[in-house]
């Protein structure tokens, strides 16, 4: 059994159900678990590490719930550039690459995604990949699951498609095209392969087809029978602007027609929503489904902002995700924390009030991992899983700044690297280093897979 005491750190922000912050306190950590929170720990049995956290807060580990490692080799270009094209526009260009794809590329751009999560907080990432194309086959999420054995995060693997060709009104390109059957097949392969349903989980797969309006509609009730046969969560794009064409194709909006098809549910949750209106929330509540908002393509797309006040007051589970890099550029999950809060502050007085800071501090840790159908992760207690960071908050700069240190992230834009990140009970971040593996040999390597890409990117852009 491995055994690491916290010492003494000035904060713990446990994010608990009675929203405890203990001051200069210890976490006993054994093996996965955390086994005491308490003042001055003296632990009966050794411990193999004492970690001085004088100076600095800690919280539980973030939850990222929508994300798409794929693309994270296509960021900063002016050429992909979503503010200034139209959806199609960017989609036709962005799924041309991504076309073109191979297992190495989606390794090292899952690598990159996850170093970017892991330095920032994130402890349990979601990732929805839905490019499973011709050319690059069906061992994409394969990829991704050795990266996050390799580094270290907690995984939850989205395997996603699309079904539905553009003769018929979708937007996909031949190439990435599945069948439903294939879909499904490969899903049970993924689940015996990669779903681990204990507690304490490294390891989790998701059914996850991209989108209704680029599915069939038996893609989701064919995904809805083998995700509820195998006890496994489901996620889907909606509300992103797909509305009036599922109105005028099926007669219904999305959301009643996910509820025709039955993929709703506490083993749901959408991605965006922000085209929902507020009764829909209110019926997305009453299913017990979760909502991942993610604030930069949000902003940078030019979409409506969620009301989340609103949303707060329905049963609907809100957590957050920094979406692919496609729409984002960056996997920091600090740094959406701090564009959420923004966000619901620029609407505040037009909306009669917002929520707190520390509201959405728990949106990316108890509602993810709510939203994940995994109790064990979210909020630090005993019992609990060891995954956390900290911040050095012994710094000149947050002089006169620490309050209120729920509300510290967002309301300061802590958004740089965190002092350590912990992982079902191991440091995998720490002192700027990433403890398993040699960053910059992993550098060199990713950056002569980025290279494919680029020569990619010239002929296709
Ligand atoms: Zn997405």
């Amino acid at each position: 059994m491995t055994r690491l005491l916290l010492k003494n750190a000035d904060y713990i922000i446990t994010c608990d159900d009675n929203d405890n912050v203990f001051e200069n306190c210890d976490i006993l950590v054994e093996d996965k678990q955390i086994k005491l929170i308490a003042k001055n720990i003296i632990s009966d049995t050794q411990v193999d590490e004492t970690i001085n956290c004088s100076g600095k807060a800690i919280f539980p580990g973030l939850v990222n719930t929508h994300h798409h490692f794929f693309q994270t080799f296509v960021r900063n270009r002016l050429s992909i550039d979503y503010p200034s094209m139209t959806v199609i526009e960017w989609l036709d260009k962005i799924y041309r690459v991504f076309c073109r794809m191979d297992e190495e590329m989606l390794y090292y751009s899952s690598l990159v995604a996850i170093s970017d999560l892991l330095k920032h907080g994130c402890t349990t990432a979601f990732d929805h990949q839905y490019c499973h194309t011709r050319p690059n086959g069906k061992h994409m999420i394969d990829q991704s699951v050795k990266a996050a054995e390799m580094l270290g995060v907690r995984y939850v693997g989205g395997r996603g498609t699309n079904t539905l060709p553009r003769e018929e009104g979708s937007t996909i390109p031949p190439a990435m095209l599945e069948t439903t059957e294939e879909f499904i097949l490969d899903c049970e392969r993924l689940i015996a392969a990669y779903h681990d349903p204990e507690p304490f989980a490294m390891s989790q797969i998701v059914v996850a087809p991209c989108q209704p309006v680029n599915c069939y509609p038996e893609t989701f009730t064919e995904s809805v029978k083998l995700a509820r046969k195998h006890h496994v969560s489901m996620h889907t794009h909606l509300g992103e602007g797909e509305n009036p064409n599922i109105v005028e194709r099926y007669g219904m909006r999305t959301l009643d027609w996910c509820i025709e098809k039955e993929f709703i549910g506490e083993d749901v949750w959408f991605a965006h929503c922000w085209e929902l209106k507020a009764e829909e929330f209110e019926t997305m509540g009453q299913y017990g489904s979760g909502v991942s908002h993610c604030p930069a393509p949000a902003v940078l797309g030019g979409f409506p902002i969620l009301d989340m006040k609103q949303i707060l007051s329905t049963n609907t589970t809100i957590s957050l995700g920094v979406d692919g890099s496609a729409t984002n550029d960056s996997s920091n999950l600090l740094d959406t924390l701090r564009l959420a809060y923004l966000m619901q502050a620029s609407l505040s007085k037009q909306r009669g009030g917002t929520v707190t800071p520390y509201d959405l501090v728990k949106m990316a840790t108890r509602g993810g991992a709510k939203s994940l159908g995994r109790p064990e992760i979210g909020y630090l207690a005993t019992d609990m899983a060891a995954d956390l960071f900290a911040l050095d908050v012994n710094r000149l700069e947050f002089v006169g700044a620490l309050h209120d240190i729920k509300n510290l992230i967002p309301r300061l834009a802590y958004t740089g690297e965190v002092d350590f990140t912990m992982v079902n009970g191991e440091i995998v971040f720490r002192n700027g280093e990433l403890t398993r593996v040699d960053e910059e040999e992993l550098k060199q390597q990713a950056e002569k897979s980025q290279q494919r890409i680029n020569l990619i990117i010239d002929q296709e852009v």
